[in-house]
């Protein structure tokens, strides 16, 4: 889409919703611009009635005008503006609501396409850039352009011969800003480029901060950081040399044009053929023409490099969600909980890096293996059944597709008899859940915390859910209890504790499927037993699937699936496998060497 096609959707997109605040403010421009000419034109009554004819009685009915007129221009000028800036605030914030709720209807492979720093960068200054777009059209088109039409009005009243000469230099002026036209769009989107760069790279340093002071890696984020801002700062430089270019030319004209008018009506006085109020008069209009003339020359740099903000921002908005529940899809029946997968086979979509030109591609690159190779496997209702394999073998990618956060390119995958692809999103994930080996943990309280498991659940239930998480113990021990601040991902907990606090999520969700994947960094053999205590109580009567690392839990599963390159190729107990040799017994060795001292 061209400017122009962008600049049309977003006024389209805008103006139903705003068209009161502008038709007011438009109005309040109108008065101001009519001010603005009046300025000019009681010169020709200055001029004439109290230099040329000393009329006594002028003096105060000129000077009360001149009063009025200015007062006028200044409630006009503060009533647009207010209504101005409100417009743009709610521009932002109805922008910033459309953009974070594309984002949270995306699937998960979205965020490897778009970084945070990204993400980041489009919330904040792409919806700026959608006010500031709008803005200016407004206020150039509507306040300077009609205080431009209102001075030339008096300009060419005031002497039509002068006013020609005077607008000979329009078209010297609109050639040069085309000129530059062209270069404002590249060096407005390198500039956002590196605006991400600076942002994503905060973000490592913060999440990263551990890592970074372990290696001592301040110095390389440092160099990094530094070339990200003195990119910004390089392009903020060009863009603003290019935007302040049309000023020199304007001033240029400016001087031929007032040099050539003073020339032709002073020689024009001089010979008694104009009268002096009418000059001044036309002078007066001429230079308070400048100014809003000058702007409306730097109005179409300034708007494209808006645009170009706004075209990122319709990027993301244009984002389809790429997995969206069947039109006609039905809330889950459950009954029991079996989880059945059949002849899945998947392939993930190779990293797009956010192409600014184009949206991120759905091919998948010919050469990347399927995750899952054909994967056939039953997890029964009520049953623990877990997954073992070597790295990469699919176990983490099974679970996703169990969660839905993707389609399997071929086969299904059932819950209790139903395809998930004809299932709605919110039964679908309210009949699951999942601890992870890093479960997330929001910048809120524990209590907070421990709710996002099921928002409605009552205070009492919070603490029943943490008490059989065995969290209650080292909850209580915290600063303010269940109100501690956690800080950016429980940055104030041990690993051990984390774990329990996403037990206790999991445990208020009441969901009859849990997905488990089991921690593989090593707890101390008490937080191991605490942790583990309670995870046989979140199993307890829900269908289970766990990733497992320990082996206890694969000793205590009703039975064992091996993946290997995404697919099963043993099944069985613990010790059947064992019996059997081959990758279990093999993965065994190793896997569950530190817990066999058990
Ligand atoms: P681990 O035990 O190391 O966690 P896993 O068995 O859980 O491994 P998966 O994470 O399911 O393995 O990965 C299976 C394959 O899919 C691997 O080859 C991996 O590189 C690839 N893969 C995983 N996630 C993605 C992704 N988001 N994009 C592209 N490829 C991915």
């Amino acid at each position: 889409m061209g400017p122009r096609g962008i600049l049309w959707r977003l006024v389209s997109e805008s103006f139903p919703t705003y068209w009161r605040g502008y038709g007011v403010a438009v109005a309040l421009m109108v008065v101001v611009a009519g001010m603005t000419g009046l300025t000019a034109w009681i010169m020709r009554d200055v001029i004439n009635e109290l230099f040329v004819d000393r009329n006594r009685e002028a003096i105060q009915l000129i000077a009360f005008s001149i009063f009025v007129i200015f007062m006028v221009k200044g409630i006009a000028a503060y009533g647009q503006m207010v209504i101005l800036r409100c417009i743009g605030n709610a521009i932002i914030a109805d922008v910033q609501r459309r953009m974070f709720d594309q984002v949270l209807a995306q699937r998960i492979d979205f965020f490897d396409s778009f970084s945070l720093g990204d993400l980041a960068t489009r919330l904040s200054k792409n919806a700026q850039s959608a006010r500031d777009a709008l803005t200016l059209m407004v206020t150039r088109l509507g306040g300077d352009a009609m205080t431009l039409v209102a001075l030339i009005t008096v300009m060419v009243i005031q002497n039509p011969m002068m006013s020609l000469i005077a607008l000979l230099v329009a078209p010297p002026a609109i050639l040069g800003v085309t000129a530059l036209l062209r270069k404002v769009k590249a060096v407005a989107k390198k500039e956002f480029i590196s605006q991400t760069r600076i942002v994503s790279t905060v973000q490592e340093a913060a999440l990263g901060a551990r890592v970074v002071k372990a290696f001592g890696l301040e110095g390389h984020m440092r160099d990094q950081m530094g070339g990200a801002i003195d990119d910004v700062r390089r392009r903020a430089d060009r863009l603003a040399m290019i935007q302040a270019a049309p000023m020199p030319l304007m001033e240029g004209l400016a001087g031929v044009m007032i040099g050539s008018v003073v020339l032709f009506a002073g020689w024009k006085v001089v010979e008694g053929e104009t009268d002096p109020g009418a000059f001044f008069s036309f002078l007066t209009a001429l230079l308070l023409a400048y100014d809003p003339a000058r702007r409306l020359a730097q109005l179409s740099v300034l708007l494209r490099t808006h645009l170009v903000g706004v075209e990122l921002m319709y990027q993301l908005l244009d984002q389809a969600p790429r997995i969206k529940a069947a039109p006609d899809a039905k809330p889950l029946a459950l009954r029991d909980g079996e989880i059945r997968l059949e002849g899945v086979h998947f392939r993930y979509a190779g990293r797009t890096d956010t192409d600014l030109d184009a949206a991120p591609s759905e091919e998948a690159p010919a050469k990347a293996p399927p995750a899952l190779n054909d994967l056939t496997l039953t997890a029964p209702a009520g049953k623990v059944t877990a997954i073992v394999g070597p790295s990469g073998a699919g176990k983490s990618t099974l679970f996703a597709l169990i969660e839905r956060f993707y389609d399997p390119d071929q086969g299904r995958v059932l819950i209790d008899g139903h395809d998930l692809a004809g299932v709605t999103f919110d039964s679908l994930r309210g009949a699951l859940s999942h601890v992870s080996q890093d479960s997330f943990l929001f910048d809120g309280t524990v209590a907070e915390n421990i709710r996002m498991g099921r928002l409605d659940a009552t205070d009492d239930e919070v603490r029943a859910a943490a008490e059989a998480a065995n969290a209650a113990g080292f909850i209580a021990a915290l600063p303010k209890g269940y109100d501690t601040p956690l800080g950016e991902n429980g940055a104030r907990l041990s690993g051990g504790q984390r774990q329990r606090l996403a037990i206790a999520r999991a445990m208020l969700r009441r969901a009859p499927i849990l997905l488990l994947d089991e921690p593989t960094s090593a707890l101390d053999a008490e937080t191991e037993a605490r942790v583990a205590e309670a995870l046989g109580r979140l199993m307890a009567g829900r269908t289970t699937l766990v990733i497992a690392h320990r082996l206890a839990t694969v000793r205590g599963a009703d039975k064992i699936h091996v993946l290997d390159a995404g697919r099963v190729v043993q099944s069985g107990t613990h010790d059947s496998l064992m019996a059997e040799g081959g990758l279990y017994a093999r993965l065994s060795a190793l896997q569950f060497s530190g817990a066999a001292a058990e």
